[in-house]
Parts: C-alpha cells; structure tokens; sequence
C-alpha cells in the first residue's frame, strides 16, 4: 500500500571500504524509488563522499557519528582506502567496535520518531549491531557484499575448519553442505581458513561476526535467484532463526537505471572521451584490480608489458602511487591504450560499447557489474572470496577464463606478461573468448530483467518490505 510505503523506514550501517559501502547506495537509491526512507549511519569524512553520491535523493539521509582516535591507526583515517596497506585493516576493523554507543544512540532517536525504522541493515563486519538490534527489538539484516555460493562455501569451510588443517592445499574438498560447480581446493578458500589459528585475534573476530550473523533477521544478497538459485538452502541453512536470503541484485543496475531515465546528459569522462574515439565493438579490455588489492610496481610493467604485445586496445585502471611506464613503452602504448590513475565510473566503462573483455580481481561487485553489462571476465583473483568468484565465473558460468599464473611461489611476479598477452588475446579475439561473451551477454539479459518490474530481485524487494511492515 503507497501509504504505508511512505512511512516505511530503514537504517543502513555500511562498513567504510568502497566495495562495501558503494553496493548499499545502490540499495539505498532502489529503496527510495520505492517511496522509502533511508538513513545511512557514517562517519563524518565517509558522509561526504556518500553526500555527494546520493544528492538527487532527498528521502536518503546522512546521520553522522564519530569515528574513535586509535593508536596505530593513522590519523583521521576513516575508510580502509585511506589505510597504508593491508595491514593495517584487523586493527581497523578492531576499531569500528567503538563505534557502538553512538551507534545505538542514533538508533533510538529514530525509534522515538514519527517515522521508526521498520529494520537495520548492518555489514556483516558489525557483528555487534545483532546486540544493539536486539535490544531496541528491530530486525537486523546482514549485508555481506558477496554471493551466495561463495559464502555458502565459506560457511561451511568455518564450520568443518578443524578437519581442514591437516588437508593439503591443493587436493580436492568436497563439503558435505554444497555441491560446487567447480573443483574446490583449499587454496581457493580464504587465507584464514588455510591454517586456521584458533586463538589469533582475526579468527576470533570472525568467529564473533560469523555467530552473530547467523542469529540475524534476514540477509540481504548482492545477486539474483537466476544466477544462485540453487546453492541458496545450503546458505541458508547456516542460519539458526530460518532467516531467509533475499537476492536483490545486481544492486548496481538500480544506479544504472538512474544513468539511464536522467534528463541530464551523463557529463563526459577522459575515459568515456577515449573510448569513444575506438570504434570497434568490443575491442577494448578494460582493466582494473579493485580498490584493496596490493600489486607490486614489477608486478604492475608485466601487465604493461603484456597488454602492450597483446595487440588490443586497453583501459587500465592503476592505483599505485609510485609506478610509472617502464622506460620505452610511452611510445609504444600511444593510441593503443590509456592509464588512469584517478577514480573512473566502472560501471559507465563496462557498459560501454568498445569494451570487449575485463582484466579484473574478481572482487565481487566487479564480477556483478562485470555480468550486468555482458562483458567476459579474464580472471586474476588474489585474495578473499576473489578466488571463488573467479572459478564461479569461469568454470561455473562459463563466463570469463582464467590467467595462468606463475608456478614458483617464492616469486614477485604471479602472473607473467606472456600470460596476461596470451590471455588477452584468447579473450579477445579467440573462439573461447567468443563463447565466454556469448555467454555473459545472455547473463546481462537476466540480470537486468531481475531488477525490472516483474523481474526476481524486482519483487523479492517488494516481499522483504511486506513482511517487515507485517513483523513491525
Ligand atoms: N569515490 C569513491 N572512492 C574513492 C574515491 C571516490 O567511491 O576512493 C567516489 C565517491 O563515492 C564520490 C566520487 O567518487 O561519488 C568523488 O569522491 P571524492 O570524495 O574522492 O571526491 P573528490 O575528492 O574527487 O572531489
Ligand atoms: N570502482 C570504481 N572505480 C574505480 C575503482 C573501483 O567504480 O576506479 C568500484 C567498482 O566499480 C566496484 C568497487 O569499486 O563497485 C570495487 O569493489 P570490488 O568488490 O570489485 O573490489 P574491492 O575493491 O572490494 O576489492
């Protein structure tokens, strides 16, 4: 009922890493298309950022809260793109526990409001918010910013994690919870679960998130039922209350569809301009290794190297500070490609009719926006859930191929220019490629009727929000 849609409310708590944080204002914006009011709680540099991202929607709203002043921590550092390196990301993770009390304080203003939010939605980083939630008797649900399959395997491998000590890395694992579509090693898994150490701090930690997690209300998925249909029960299973997972993605195409109704020409980026000027369909490989990964500067003049012998026009995305073209190859690339070293529209690049192929990490929100635009993966995954994603993508769906990397592990370089020009150049131009954009094209198709009115994610936003109404 439109009426009752007006009051409707809900608070969001992103975690501050764009890859978390960016898929939420994708759902904050389907939200309020829906007529529902959205407060998105953040920190004051990170409401900035969000401000500015979400500056067409009124019924979005911006509750700031302070973030804590951590030894060790840089100072005013408030999203991990801010941290130095990997390093230090436990001890700032540590330090979002602090942000509880404020956290809860927000929360019961709004309660005591004219319009109560109907549920929190929490990344699942703030295990503690199950406590606040529960205590103010609002639903919690958990945003984990990955795909069902990966985090049904990741569930499942916690829960047997004693067993798996003793296994080596590289023979096959069956979980006795899921069936996967590809041959599953332990060196897939996530660094934590190669050897688990039970009384180090990160386990602990995620042990603590994970038990609060599955005490939640719902979880909220970046994906869609025709894309993971099949491993959503075994997820779920993971769940002591029967919370449900309700796929609502690609949460990107609900910005894209923002790109698409505007009244007000898309303003033209240096990449956009480039791309252009290439008037081939599809010839372009986008590359880009997300917003965490560290990849070494000798590392960074292979991929030069072998995106240059490759022959294909290239959209290289760098965020290293410190590297620069390897002498001589100014010349060479001229024409052929671009290096960005700023923040592009990733998702404006992908859809883009020059480009053909993605070089990429296989971050999660890349392979959804990756399968929104029909554009075939060349997967280089390097940690986290990049190595299931990766082989979901290519061995599951058909949609991408892999990298070969280097064998000796002691080495700096993992995947050799011979390797990235060899992949480029079969995804591109040949009939394995073909087949994997065949392939993703018909997965763009689904995905974005899944968002469409009548479409899967479509109307499973649309059931979450009844029996929420109902439940409050
Ligand atoms: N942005 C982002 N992550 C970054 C940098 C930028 O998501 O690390 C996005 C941000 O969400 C905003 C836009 O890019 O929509 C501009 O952000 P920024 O705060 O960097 O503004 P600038 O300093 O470029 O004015
Ligand atoms: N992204 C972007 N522009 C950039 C770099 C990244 O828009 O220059 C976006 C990208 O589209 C994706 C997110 O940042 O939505 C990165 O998330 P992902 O899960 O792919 O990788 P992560 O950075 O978390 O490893």
């Amino acid at each position: 009922m439109p009426s009752s849609r007006l009051t409707s409310h809900v608070v969001i708590f992103p975690f501050m890493a764009q890859g978390h944080t960016l898929p939420l204002l994708d759902l904050s914006k389907a939200l309020s298309r829906q007529q529902i009011k959205v407060s998105i709680i953040t920190t004051p540099s990170n409401a900035k950022s969000i401000a500015k991202n979400i500056a067409n929607y009124p019924n979005i709203n911006l509750i700031e809260i302070p973030f804590p002043i951590v030894d060790g921590l840089p100072e005013g550092c408030e999203n991990t793109s801010q941290l130095p390196s990997m390093e230090f990301h436990f001890p700032f993770v540590q330090a979002t526990k602090q942000l509880q009390k404020p956290f809860e304080q927000a929360l019961e203003t709004m309660l005591k409001s004219k319009a109560p939010p109907l549920c929190v939605i929490s990344d699942s980083f703030f295990g503690w918010t199950l406590v606040s939630c529960q205590a103010f008797g609002v639903p919690r649900l958990v945003f984990h910013g990955m795909g069902v399959l990966s985090m049904a395997i990741t569930k499942s491998a916690w829960f047997h994690a004693p067993k798996l000590e003793s296994m080596p890395i590289l023979d096959s694992l069956d979980l006795p919870d899921i069936k996967t579509p590809f041959t599953l090693t332990k060196a897939d898994l996530p660094e934590p679960l190669h050897s688990p150490e039970l009384d180090d701090q990160f386990y602990q930690f995620i042990e603590e998130a994970g038990e609060a997690d599955a005490k939640s209300w719902g979880i909220i998925v970046n994906s869609f039922e025709e894309l993971e249909k099949s491993y959503i029960p075994s997820f779920e299973s993971f769940y002591v209350n029967g919370a449900k997972a309700w796929c609502l993605g690609p949460l990107c195409l609900y910005d894209e569809m923002e790109i698409n109704n505007s009244t007000n020409p898309s303003h033209s980026s240096t990449s956009t301009q480039w791309l252009n000027e290439q008037v081939t369909p599809d010839s372009v490989i986008y590359v880009s290794f997300g917003t965490q990964a560290d990849v070494s500067d000798s590392q960074l003049d292979e991929v030069a190297f072998g995106l240059e012998e490759s022959g294909f026009p290239f959209l290289w995305v760098v965020r290293s500070k410190t590297w620069s073209l390897p002498s001589g190859m100014e010349e060479k690339v001229k024409g052929k490609g671009l290096i960005v070293k700023e923040w592009v529209d990733q998702r404006q690049i992908l859809s883009h009719r020059s480009i053909g192929g993605f070089l990429s990490h296989c971050g999660w929100n890349s392979v959804m926006e990756s399968v929104s635009a029909g554009v075939p993966i060349l997967a280089w995954p390097m940690i986290a859930d990049q190595l299931l994603n990766a082989k979901f993508m290519v061995d599951g769906l058909g949609a991408g191929l892999s990298v070969k990397r280097v064998q000796n592990q002691g080495s700096k370089i993992l995947v050799s220019r011979q390797a990235i020009c060899e992949g480029v150049k079969e995804l591109m131009g040949g009939q394995e490629g073909r087949n994997a954009r065949e392939r993703a094209e018909g997965l763009g198709r689904v995905a974005r009727r899944a968002v469409q009115k009548g479409g899967s994610s479509h109307d499973t936003l649309i059931k979450l929000f009844d029996q929420l109404r109902v439940f409050m």
